[in-house]
């Protein structure tokens, strides 16, 4: 959980909750699996920060390539057909029509959210084949599981340091859960060198505890200092809210009541198709720019996306859509929108009096001016979708009454009413980058590892997840993160190739060290 924001989900004191997938595969295993690159400019960000073409997204497309199996209606040469990750569009889609002839009628183009992604309306592709999960386990992990001698997986365990000697990392504290209750502590060394994947939390939690971090918060921590970084700095995420309207057709949402049944079960095993396969009711989405990407020279780089939710029960953050007065053919449908470009940045730190326990997180949501104002432009976006478009029209579209009593003073749909709502309901869409920011190397004050994922100034140690990203891509966040695993493999194997004598061939850790803590 985070602290207080000052200018973010207000209805709920401010107070943001963070979740992720504490299990293998990680949030790949527990996301809704919408799968969106990012726009070409958020590579080619990248590039800059960085000062290495290598992230340009000309130079990334390989490994985006080389990790998707695609399936999805748009085939190109921009997709990958033999990766492990299967990338697909479902045919239930109740309402996606609806939205892109919403968006046509806008005058916004029908587009790809991946091949690359464009400004328009598009459909959602999904990490899915046959209507069915896959996750970064499934797709890169079990089927090696008993083949690859260098692959290892050591289940119900948890790193809890890293062990240096002097600058150079090697090996990890960690602790095994046993089936009595139980924890084992071990310590695994390295034989060539360490890659934390822990994700945008605890990724920094670890070097932190470890010593590898801002010189305040490991002194306050009174943790010996190995390393200092500006780690947990610039922590981000993209914000969303969701507005709730009513629509006359109980036919174009997924409603789990009445759609999950023996024969749609029957239908999913069988076609890998039906309700079953929906992810909640995601169909389709807009990436569109707002005027201050305009007015920055970015007319063609996304800033918010708009996502119609064709379900008949609200998602976790959107208010609930019981109470709504509607007539018995009508039904709830939802529009989230969120700034996918934010500029506001926080702080991720250690709790100084107990280091092993949850950590202080300031997203800082909002304080940038610009951030409320995207979403306010998307807003108006929605409310023009649903209210004048013919597609919505015929559907006799209305939004929901808002009750906001934090508001109740501002005129009812005014902008200054929206500016209260978006700080009153904003939260985390659960993309969060930037703790472990990658840079220019040394000589940038900003910079956890250099662009080869190296940790700056420690031998031995990289990092490799969300944490690194510096500025957050403008969609979902664990399609790029494919592509950014396969450029870290693709780069650490060549490190090595390109050693004096060395050789990339394969090598687990060495078990050193076993001690039972408790029992
Ligand atoms: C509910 C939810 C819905 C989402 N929906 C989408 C979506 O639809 N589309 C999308 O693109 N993105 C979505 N995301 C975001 C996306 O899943 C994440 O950005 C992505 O998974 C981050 O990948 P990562 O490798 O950085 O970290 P993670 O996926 O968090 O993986 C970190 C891994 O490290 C392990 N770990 C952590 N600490 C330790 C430790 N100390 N020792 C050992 N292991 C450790 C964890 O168990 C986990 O397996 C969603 C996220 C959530 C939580």
């Amino acid at each position: 959980m985070s602290v207080p924001q000052r200018n973010a989900n207000l209805e709920s004191n401010g107070i943001v909750t963070y979740v992720a997938g504490w299990t293998l595969g990680g949030g790949t295993s527990v996301n809704n699996m919408v799968f969106n690159r990012g726009s070409p400019y958020d590579y080619d960000g990248w590039a800059n920060i960085t000062n290495d073409d290598s992230w340009k997204y000309s130079n990334m497309l390989e490994y985006l390539k080389k990790s998707e199996n695609y399936q999805g209606n748009f085939p190109s040469d921009q997709h990958g057909y033999d990766g492990p990750i299967p990338v697909s569009q479902p045919r239930y889609a109740p309402g996606l029509e609806n939205w892109l002839e919403a968006g046509r009628s806008l005058g916004h183009a029908i587009t790809t959210p991946n091949g690359p992604q464009k400004m328009g309306f598009m459909p959602r592709e999904f990490s899915k084949r046959f209507g069915r999960r896959v996750s970064a386990y499934a797709g890169y992990i079990r089927p090696f599981l008993r083949t690859r001698r260098n692959l290892r997986v050591i289940a119900k365990s948890e790193v809890r340091r890293i062990l240096f000697e002097g600058n150079r990392a090697v090996g990890v504290r960690y602790i095994t859960n046993t089936t009595e209750g139980g924890q084992v502590s071990n310590i695994a060394k390295a034989r060539k060198e360490i890659i934390i994947s822990a994700g945008v939390i605890e990724s920094p939690l670890l070097l932190m505890r470890s010593g590898v971090g801002p010189r305040e918060v490991l002194n306050e921590a009174q943790i010996p200092i190995v390393k200092e970084l500006p780690v947990g700095k610039g922590i981000h995420d993209h914000v969303v809210l969701g507005l709730t309207f009513v629509i006359n057709n109980k036919s174009l949402v997924f409603d789990p009541d009445r759609d999950l049944n023996p024969e749609t079960l029957r239908i999913y095993n069988a076609f890998g198709d039906g309700p079953y396969s929906t992810s909640g009711g995601y169909v389709g989405q807009a990436m569109l720019a707002s005027t201050v990407a305009q007015n920055e020279g970015n007319p063609a780089w996304a800033d918010y996306m708009l996502y119609p939710i064709q379900s008949a029960s609200a998602p976790a953050i959107f208010p609930p859509a019981e109470g709504i007065a509607m007539a018995d053919w009508e039904t709830p449908v939802f529009c989230g929108v969120a700034a996918v470009r934010p500029k506001s940045r926080g702080t991720l730190t250690l709790n100084a009096t107990n280091v092993d326990g949850d950590p202080v997180i300031d997203f800082n949501f909002l304080s940038h001016p610009q951030d409320i104002q995207v979403l306010l432009e998307g807003i108006q976006t929605a409310l023009k979708i649903y209210e004048e478009t013919p597609a919505y029209k015929r559907l006799e579209a209305r939004l929901a009454p808002i009750e906001m009593p934090a508001c109740d003073n501002l005129e009812y749909r005014s902008e200054e009413f929206w500016r209260c709502f978006i700080r009153q309901r904003g939260n985390s869409f659960l993309h969060a980058v930037g703790t472990c920011r990658m840079g220019r190397g040394q000589s940038d004050p900003d910079a956890v590892v250099d662009s080869r994922f190296r940790v700056i100034g420690i031998d031995g140690l990289r990092v490799a997840d969300a944490s690194i990203i510096p500025n957050v891509v403008n969609a979902n966040t664990h399609a790029p993160l494919y592509g950014i695993a396969e450029k870290a493999s693709d780069i650490i194997l060549r490190d090595w190739e390109d050693r004096p004598g060395g050789s990339s061939s394969p090598s687990t850790f060495k078990k050193t060290h076993r001690r039972r803590t408790w029992a």
